[in-house]
């Protein structure tokens, strides 16, 4: 049974919602390489010169660092699941085919597996 479009829609939304939120967090701590891509790098900001800021800004850049990686890797995610939606293959198993329920789209619309081939 092929999604309904409301529920397409709902979940369209939420990833949209995703998006934004993904977005406005690397904001914070990179900036875009290729927004399309979800593409972006840490910066690295200065505090001052002397080597207690140094130490700082070297501490805080390898934590943006780590952040960053991980927001990144979720908004490639979202990103690809929005391509899916555009053609078409959204909700389906990318490793056995099979339809991904709706339940587990509900609590992940990036998923890209069903329960069995996670
Ligand atoms: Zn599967």
């Amino acid at each position: 049974m092929a999604m309904d479009k409301k529920t397409l829609d709902e979940l369209k939304d939420a990833l949209i919602a995703e998006k934004k939120d993904l977005e406005k967090n690397l904001g914070r701590i990179a900036r875009p390489v290729d927004k399309e891509e979800g593409d972006y790098e840490t910066t690295f900001s200065e505090l001052g010169t002397d080597k207690d800021d140094n130490a700082t800004e070297v501490d805080q850049y390898t934590q943006d660092l780590s952040v960053e990686n991980t927001l990144e890797k979720k908004l490639q995610e979202v990103l690809d699941a929005l391509e899916r939606m555009e053609n078409g293959t959204y909700g389906k198993c990318a490793n056995c085919a099979g339809e991904i329920p709706v339940e587990r789209l509900r609590a992940n619309p990036s998923a890209r597996t069903c329960i069995n081939c996670k």
